[in-house]
């Protein structure tokens, strides 16, 4: 049972990661946890890249049923950043020697093309940044631009590869899943370095869904995979009415915990290149060692919160996610003694994913 062999044949695939997402078993997790931070230390070694996160807008005409910033969700204040302030925010990123800022906001007018462009111009003229955008999902004229303006790595997940279940969670999109999916192949298509993920725990997620999530990453040629759990928000529809949407596969936070690990660790085993972030998510639902989880079953990226603290309590897609008051430097110091803790190495420059470079790579011809 449990063969790693049988991950690169496509008819044991599946059964394999079932077999893996199914069980409880310490001895055999153990296994798992080694052979993705074996992979991870063979393909992508020890370097961890840190990307500043800059929340650049909370502006949102989304209804995402699990979103703290949907729509109609009247408690938020809303707030948009200028343009000094998010380069202030890349300044600060560049001071503590990160090689990449990513820009987030919601789904608004105020992510205009134009206000774009302009802000990706002037990050890419004043700072050695590599620029990801998360900011939903936009007209190909629009992405090209962005692209053509400087911008190098796109990241937007597709949530759930369960069409059924993603419909619930967007009741007001049309095709939601296949609209994103498209994106996505239209971003790589474009150059961008494209990144995608998935939230695990969803109320009426099953063990082949996220069997199928892992497998359909496969088919975006991503490189960059981004797992993090589900965390209920009281001011959405699930976390008002949780039973509607249906049973959830975790208990607890500790299987929650255990699940995500599980999604983090099978990604490296069949998508090694790639770049895996620890993400935010994870480390809320456990403040003491949620990154160094991740850190230790596949992961070699963090995105530290530089958005300005005014602000950064204002984003709050589920709670407790903009509740630290922590400056950029203590958040650093932490997140380094995590790295450490775990032997790993903060890496500098841009850090694009070896899956990326190992695409692009263009060899060079040598003539005798
Ligand atoms: N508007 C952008 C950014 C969305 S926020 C976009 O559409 O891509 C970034 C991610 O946060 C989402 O893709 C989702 O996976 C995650 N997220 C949102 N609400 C969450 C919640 N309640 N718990 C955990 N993750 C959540």
């Amino acid at each position: 049972m449990m063969n790693p062999a049988d991950l690169h044949i496509p008819g044991k695939r599946r059964k394999f990661i079932m077999d893996w997402l199914k069980t409880r078993n310490e001895r055999k997790l153990k296994n798992l946890w080694r052979m993705a931070d074996q992979t991870r230390e063979a393909v992508v070694g020890k370097d961890i890249h840190l990307r500043g996160l800059i929340e650049i807008s909370n502006l949102c005409n989304r209804q995402c049923f699990y979103c703290g910033i949907r729509k109609v969700n009247k408690s938020v204040e809303r707030y948009s950043m200028r343009q000094d302030e998010i380069l202030e925010a890349a300044r600060l990123a560049e001071s503590l020697d990160y090689g990449t800022v990513v820009l987030q906001a919601g789904e608004s007018g105020y992510v205009s093309r134009d206000f774009i462009t302009e802000v990706i111009s002037v990050i890419k003229s004043e700072t050695g940044l590599a620029v990801t955008l998360s900011l939903g999902e936009h007209p190909e004229a629009v992405l090209e631009e962005w692209k053509t303006a400087g911008a190098d790595r796109y990241y937007m997940r597709f949530e759930t590869s369960n069409n059924y279940l993603f419909w619930k969670l967007h009741p007001d999109r049309n095709d939601g899943l296949n609209a994103r999916l498209k994106q996505l192949r239209t971003l790589d298509q474009l150059g961008y370095e494209t990144g995608s993920g998935v939230m695990v725990g969803l109320p009426g997620q099953t063990l082949e869904d996220l069997c199928n999530d892992l497998l359909l990453f496969g088919s975006l040629n991503l490189d960059m995979i981004g797992i993090g759990p589900f965390i209920k928000h009281p001011g959405t529809p699930i976390g008002q009415n949780p039973d509607y949407f249906g049973k959830t596969l975790c208990s607890s936070r500790a299987e929650l915990e255990l699940l995500t690990g599980k999604m983090i660790a099978l990604t490296r085993l069949l998508y090694p290149a790639v770049n895996i972030p620890a993400t935010t998510a994870l480390a809320t639902i456990n403040s003491s060692s949620g990154f160094k989880i991740a850190l230790q079953c596949g992961a070699n990226v963090i995105m530290p919160n530089l958005t300005p603290p005014n602000y950064r309590r204002k984003y709050e897609i589920y709670p407790g996610k903009g509740c630290s008051e922590l400056t950029a430097g203590e958040q650093h110091a932490i997140i380094s003694d995590d790295i450490q803790n775990c032997g790993r190495l903060i890496a500098r420059g841009a850090g694009p994913s070896q899956h990326f470079i190992d695409e692009h790579h263009q060899p060079i011809l040598e003539f005798a």
